[in-house]
């Protein structure tokens, strides 16, 4: 669109000048110019259409992304500032949905991107939730969650004419669809549609973010992942899981009819990707909606099983969905019949306790219900997918060996390079054109100018810009000071102990007592955290508190503070996400080998040339494999050696405290005077216990190696043009980690849509 169409679009929408109107103003009427654009980019499908359903939608702001994709950001920028108007102003507006929770919910959102950017028709599918997971705000040194409040007015999401009867517990509720479109980069538009409930009621919430869990009608879609540590809460996840697959059916088949399906061919129209376990109970519920419309169960079982496909994401125990069969039979009775039949067959062909649906203490296991009854199981990096086929799920893979398949995670480049880091995209275009925006893998000819020392000095200098803007933000929002001139190191994903934000806070420690010592480095790190807990994961909320306590204490001391800083950065989500990813020179990703699925944060890190600390766990294996030894640093425990011990059940973490000193120091540090002072001894006994007596995802036997890894790390640093050069064959070599062939491989092998 020329620059003077905009123009005339945009004073048209405003009724007015762009220099009369104030940035609300402004924000709606982009909203609406983009929403028209998009209109017209969404098409029918030919063919098949994916329907991506998924608990989790971490989609981040639109308006920037939104306008990248349709190829208007540029002349919009530029346009508003001919009339002293700021974009980044009018994108501050803007609030995040709170949609998601951590790196699955950003996938689906990649994926959303890189579907409408490869003209593939792929609609996704979730719930809108009022306040999301919850906003993390820091009190006396605690995590404390309040409500998320982001929806708003003035927003993306057009709340449709269409909804559907969804009987719970013999109850009828009637929900209603709300839709946003979704832009591709010089591609087509698809929707996310988000279900809710007319009758919930905000004023529900109080006390932070607790609330009756028994009100279905007034509860049920307030927040993402409800606290799950009574009956109800457990119960209000079915309520969510179910409504939300209830009317995902509904849509489907809906829209397949009207396409001119006669549903015994549902298969040509439509083509299901269960994200996780959450969405599981579609199998059942779509059985049962074709039995409403005539189709015999024999046939609507083949269906479905023809439609659906499954992606694992875990291998933790924990976040293997089981629900006692009372739940359902409570609160879906009319799925109960149907998973019976499933489980009977089951039983009948294999006769194994070990694979059934249904266990003899009544308990349903989803993700086994996905495998039996979808035609592709997938893993999400090369490693994960080995782990499950070899061992966590190897009875099914003997079973099914044609099901399984690998596709390893990626990342949209539009928003984690053009929209984050528009300096470095910028600077690439200019060497080797702007190809790699839409073919990624063109990202390896930016490799021979690295031969060339300007072009090392740019990146450093580039680097140097973003670790500025981020200091600036970071003072201007939070009142941080950091040191552009230290090392920026950063640790950002959700706070769990196999993610192990515990051993990098003990390098911290470790790092503290040697400045103590007289021992000074070289240069000064900034270590960034950025983590929320789940509420009720008492731990994780320790290892919090223990970080806030231990950077309190370096601030406090005048010559450690010069040398070393901890920033825990409160309420960690996309937004924060795209100004602390470019300016960060080392990424940890410090997984215990086996535990990290694929990681995307990963990803993001490297594709900004960030230099990894890292396992080889998840896609850090295949990360290792492109950028070659000399430019990752990589440390610890081999996936194989990891699952033997747990196996023997061999490990004992004291014996590694006992035999090492200085892993000795930094873990009583967590108990001694300094800290108990400042911090609450019950938190942080409760760590320092839990490390000692259990360490369930072994941190002692790693820490040594990553301690000498890290310090290698920063050796290395100063020699600035070789670092340099690290940096940028991360960012060539990154071309794999586009979420453009994590999708052509999902559709290649799994989906088989037409692009149009
Ligand atoms: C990418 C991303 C994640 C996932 O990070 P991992 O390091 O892969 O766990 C989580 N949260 C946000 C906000 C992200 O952008």
């Amino acid at each position: 669109m020329p620059v003077e169409h905009i123009k005339l679009v945009l004073e048209t929408t405003l009724g007015k000048s762009i220099a009369d109107a104030t940035n609300e103003e402004i924000y709606a009427a982009l909203i609406n110019i983009v929403q028209g654009l998009a209109a017209n980019k969404n098409k029918i499908p030919h063919g098949r259409k994916l329907y991506y359903i998924s608990a989790e939608f971490l989609i981040g702001k639109l308006l920037s992304n939104n306008m990248i994709n349709l190829g208007i950001f540029d002349d919009v920028r530029d346009l508003l500032k001919e009339y002293g108007k700021d974009i980044t102003d009018i994108e501050e507006l803007e609030l995040e949905p709170s949609l998601g929770n951590g790196g699955l919910g950003r996938l689906a959102a990649c994926f959303l991107d890189s579907l409408a950017t490869l003209g593939l028709s792929g609609d996704g599918i979730g719930l809108n939730y009022h306040f999301g997971l919850f906003k993390q705000t820091f009190k006396n040194n605690l995590q404390t969650e309040i409500p998320d409040h982001w929806l708003s007015p003035l927003g993306w999401l057009t709340r449709t004419g269409e909804g559907y009867d969804v009987i719970m517990a013999g109850k009828k509720y009637h929900s209603t669809m709300y839709d946003l479109y979704v832009t591709g980069y010089k591609g087509r538009a698809n929707k996310l549609h988000l279900f809710d409930l007319d009758t919930v009621d905000d004023t529900l919430i109080a006390d932070g973010i607790g609330f009756n869990k028994k009100k279905i009608s007034k509860n049920l879609t307030l927040c993402l992942y409800p606290d799950d540590s009574d009956d109800d809460g457990r119960k209000l996840r079915i309520y969510q899981q179910y409504f939300m697959v209830s009317n995902a059916a509904h849509l489907i088949i809906e829209e397949s009819l009207s396409r001119g399906s006669d549903l015994h061919d549902l298969f040509d129209y439509a083509v299901i990707q269960i994200n996780d376990t959450h969405p599981t109970m579609v199998i059942p519920e779509l059985i049962r909606q074709l039995g409403e419309h005539g189709i015999n169960m024999t046939e609507a079982i083949d269906i479905v099983s023809k439609c659906c496909a499954y992606t694992n994401h875990t291998i933790l125990a924990e976040a293997l969905e089981k629900w006692p069969l009372s739940y359902l039979e409570e609160i879906v009775p009319q799925l109960v019949p149907i998973i019976e039949v499933l489980d009977n067959r089951i039983r009948r062909k294999f006769n194994d306790e070990k694979v059934a649906i249904i266990d003899s203490n009544d308990t349903v296991h989803m993700a086994r219900l996905d495998i039996h009854y979808t035609y592709s199981t997938n893993g999400v990096a090369s490693l994960h997918t080995e782990i499950l086929k070899n061992s966590e799920l190897k009875d099914f893979y003997n079973l099914y060996p044609e099901k399984f398949n690998n596709k390893t995670n990626g990342i949209t480049y539009r928003r984690w390079l053009l929209q984050a880091n528009p300096e470095l995209a910028d600077y690439i275009a200019k060497k080797i054109g702007p190809g790699f925006i839409r073919y990624s893998e063109e990202l390896s000819d930016f490799e021979v100018y690295l031969n060339q020392e300007d072009t090392l000095n740019d990146l450093l200098t580039i680097k140097k810009v973003k670790k500025t803007q981020l200091a600036d933000y970071l003072l201007k929002t939070r009142n941080i000071t950091v040191d552009t001139e230290s090392i920026f190191d950063m640790q950002t994903k959700r706070l769990h102990e196999y993610k192990r934000q515990q051993l990098n806070l003990l390098w911290v420690i470790k790092r503290y007592l040697e400045i103590k010592q007289g021992l000074i480095p070289k240069r000064k790190v900034t270590v960034f955290f950025g983590a929320k807990a789940a509420p009720a994961y008492t731990i994780a909320k320790d290892i919090i508190h223990a970080i806030i306590v231990i950077s309190k204490i370096i601030d406090a001391d005048p010559v450690a503070s010069k040398y070393l800083q901890v920033v825990m950065v409160d309420n960690y989500n996309v937004t924060l996400a795209e100004k602390m990813i470019p300016a960060c020179e080392f990424s940890e990703q410090i997984s215990l080998a086996s535990k990290e699925a694929s990681g995307t944060g990963n990803m993001k890190y490297m594709l900004n040339g960030a230099v990894t600390i890292g396992t080889e766990d998840g896609a850090n294996v295949e990360i290792h494999n492109f950028v070659g030894d000399k430019n990752i640093y990589i440390f610890g425990m081999q996936s194989d050696e990891v699952i033997k011990a747990y196996e023997k059940g061999s490990y004992n973490s004291k014996s590694y405290y006992k035999k090492d000193p200085v892993l000795k120091k930094a873990v009583d540090f967590l108990v001694g005077k300094e800290a108990m002072s400042l911090g609450n001894k019950e938190n942080l006994k409760r760590l320092y216990d839990e490390l000692l007596n259990k360490d369930w995802f072994m941190t002692f036997p790693d820490f040594s190696e990553y301690c000498k890894v890290r310090e290698k790390a920063y050796e290395d640093y100063e020699d600035r043009e070789a670092f340099a050069k690290k940096c940028g064959i991360n960012i060539a070599r990154a071309g794999f980690f586009s979420s453009d062939r994590t999708i052509k491989e999902y559709n290649n092998d799994i989906w088989h849509l037409e692009a149009n």
